[in-house]
């Protein structure tokens, strides 16, 4: 035992049945909060979880940690900012320490049409219910002593915005923590059992195909991260997303003192510090599309290359582990959630680069549309259909990794 363990995780393993009202498939954040919300907020519990590998092992479990609802559209900042208020709570109700650490959020500007995006990003935060203030380079500098303001020469910080409700939690404690939570709660989670095909009877989808035999189920749900392509094509649809790797590594121990999250815009890449002292570093996705989850020296360099331009002290510091992921993008850059068009298939994907504070509140709404049949007002909007109808919802810049 260690400050990073308290107690055993308490889990139930189960023999698969042959139906379940409910199948999820993928045992990330996503799929194990659609579980725990359907069992503690509806009491639907004849559900079953399966993931092909490990629980948290996508990129639930592979990312930067980065919780907050500074989003640049009203219908993105009011989803956010329910999920960022029920991170708060979590721990409290999950009665598991997920390690949730309020930092506040630094987004920093160099352009005067950086300034502008972020004044606006202020206001209609602000509007929508979300915490967000310009801030000057003299309270940037407050905020974040390390900084260096003339951006090495080349990239002057000239303001930024920052958001104080933005927080990191320990993301294998997260998923845990729903997992038990769910578990607890009757339902099962199989794990090393992958979905390889969909049962369908005509047009409708009854249950899944798995590494451990047919299961029936009223209502089938694809949250599958960066796969749902492959997915979704086992019940005809062809969805508008594509799957990109995305990177990020952390250095050796710098001493704890580094308390914001910082995002530059231009310079495309974000820095916070971990609980063991790591300076835990992101950027942009590969361009390539790919289902790779190798990472590369160039991606180092080129990182590293900016961090170094606004936070000097990372200099001194080495590399200790790299890392990737495969991420689902949608082509607006939100998510998209709700039912397909097939009847009882229902998709929770277009994460990309920015599911992991969405946990919460994705798996909140996707367990009330499941239960109740009726899509609740907050996703309405996130749609699948939204594409043939014209309504999408830009909001490329508030990715943080664009
Ligand atoms: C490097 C990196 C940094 C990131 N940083 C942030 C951040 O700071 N903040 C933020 O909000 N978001 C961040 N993200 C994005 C976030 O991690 C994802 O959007 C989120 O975790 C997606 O959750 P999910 O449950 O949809 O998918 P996943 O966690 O990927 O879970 C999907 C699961 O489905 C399983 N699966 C796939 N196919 C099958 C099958 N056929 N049968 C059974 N199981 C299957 C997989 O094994 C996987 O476990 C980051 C992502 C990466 C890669």
């Amino acid at each position: 035992m260690n400050e990073f363990m308290e107690k055993k995780v308490q889990f139930k393993w189960h023999e698969p049945k042959k139906h379940y009202d409910v199948v999820i498939i993928g045992g990330g954040g996503h799929g194990l909060s659609t579980a725990y919300f359907l069992a503690t907020r509806h009491g639907v519990t004849d559900v079953a979880v399966l993931e092909r590998s490990y629980i948290g092992g996508g990129n639930s479990g592979r990312n930067t940690t980065v919780i907050r609802s500074n989003y640049g559209i009203p219908e993105a900042v009011r989803f956010y900012q329910r999920s960022v208020e029920l991170y708060y709570q979590l721990e409290a109700e999950t009665e598991r320490w997920i390690m949730h650490k309020q930092k506040g959020l630094l987004w920093l500007a160099h352009t005067e049409a950086a300034v502008r995006a972020e004044v606006a990003r202020a206001e209609i935060n602000t509007a929508f219910g979300a915490d967000t203030e310009y801030v000057t380079p003299k309270q940037i500098k407050e905020i974040c002593p390390e900084i260096d303001l003339s951006g090495g020469g080349a990239w002057p910080v000239i303001g930024g915005s920052y958001h104080p409700a933005g927080s990191t939690a320990r993301h294998d404690r997260v998923n845990w923590a729903l997992a038990e939570g769910a578990n607890r709660r009757g339902v099962h989670i199989h794990q090393r059992t992958a979905v390889t095909g969909l049962l369908m009877d005509g047009d409708r989808v009854t249950g899944v195909e798995t590494t451990a035999g047919p299961i029936s189920a009223k209502v089938v749900l694809s949250a599958v991260g960066g796969h749902v392509t492959t997915l979704a094509k086992m019940a005809g649809l062809r969805l508008p997303i594509r799957t990109h790797p995305l990177q990020a590594y952390v250095t050796n121990h710098y001493e704890l003192t580094f308390n914001p999250i910082v995002a530059s815009t231009s310079l495309l890449f974000y820095v916070s510090q971990t609980a063991r002292g790591e300076m835990l570093i992101g950027a942009e996705i590969d361009r390539q599309p790919s289902y790779s989850y190798n990472s590369g020296h160039h991606f180092l360099q080129s990182c590293s290359f900016r961090a170094i331009t606004l936070l000097p002290f990372l200099r001194n510091l080495r590399i200790l582990r790299q890392w990737t992921g495969v991420c689902d993008m949608s082509p607006d850059y939100s998510p998209i959630m709700g039912k397909t068009g097939v009847e009882g298939f229902y998709i929770t994907t277009g994460w990309g680069t920015w599911g992991f504070k969405a946990i919460p509140a994705g798996g909140e709404q996707m367990a009330q549309l499941i239960a109740t049949g009726q899509t609740p007002e907050p996703i309405a909007p996130f749609s699948l259909d939204r594409f043939a109808n014209d309504r999408t919802l830009a909001d490329r810049g508030s990715a943080g990794t664009h």
